[in-house]
């Protein structure tokens, strides 16, 4: 079977470690609470920034937020070992700007994520990735934006949402932890037989 996962908070943690930055940065101490609230994917409201400063706040940190720990979520990296292991093909889209591709992949292989270089896509649009997922008749594709996931909706293959504060509206099977994924593909093969 052909997997295909995004990255940022699907597979890693990545807009709760870039709110521990943004409280360092301003010398804030806004609890988690507020984070957990939000109703969308950008994290600057809380802070008290608007729009534009949000974004100017997040291109300055992105080589902090990208490059040092970001926690991959529980069980990401030995899930898809497991299923790399099981001969599955693990394929990764990310949206992540161009620049930013070769070296997300170093850091993605240097956390033990099972990344083929050939199956490694970065540097489209949210909106673009339906191509990409499309041309590589992907069985499985995991996201977390309800921008991507809408996009998908009338594909054949299953879609899946990683569960976040800002995507509980969509009615798409939610993975809320990754070793759920077993159940799934169990679920699935016996359905074949
Ligand atoms: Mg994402």
């Amino acid at each position: 079977m052909k997997f295909g996962f995004d990255i940022d908070d699907t597979l890693i943690n990545l807009r709760e470690h870039a709110f521990h930055i943004y409280n360092k940065k301003l010398g804030k101490n806004i609890e988690l609470d507020a984070f957990h609230a939000l109703q969308k994917v950008e994290i600057h409201e809380p802070f008290g920034l608007s729009d534009e400063q949000g974004k100017e706040m997040w291109n300055s940190s992105l080589e902090e937020i990208y490059y040092t720990s970001c926690p991959p979520f529980p069980n990401a990296v030995e899930t898809l070992q497991e299923l790399a292991k099981q001969g599955h093909e693990i394929y990764y889209i990310t949206a992540r700007p161009k620049e930013h591709g070769e070296r997300t992949k170093d850091w993605l292989k240097e956390q033990g994520f099972p990344v083929q270089d050939e199956r490694f896509f970065y540097g489209m649009q949210d909106h673009e990735k339906i191509q990409i997922i499309k041309k590589l008749k992907l069985d499985y594709y995991f996201d977390d934006k309800p921008e991507v996931l809408n996009t998908l909706l009338n594909e054949s293959l299953k879609i899946f949402v990683k569960d976040q504060s800002y995507n509980r509206h969509l009615t798409i099977p939610r993975i809320l932890h990754w070793t759920d994924i077993k159940e799934i593909i169990h679920i699935d093969k016996q359905k074949v037989r």
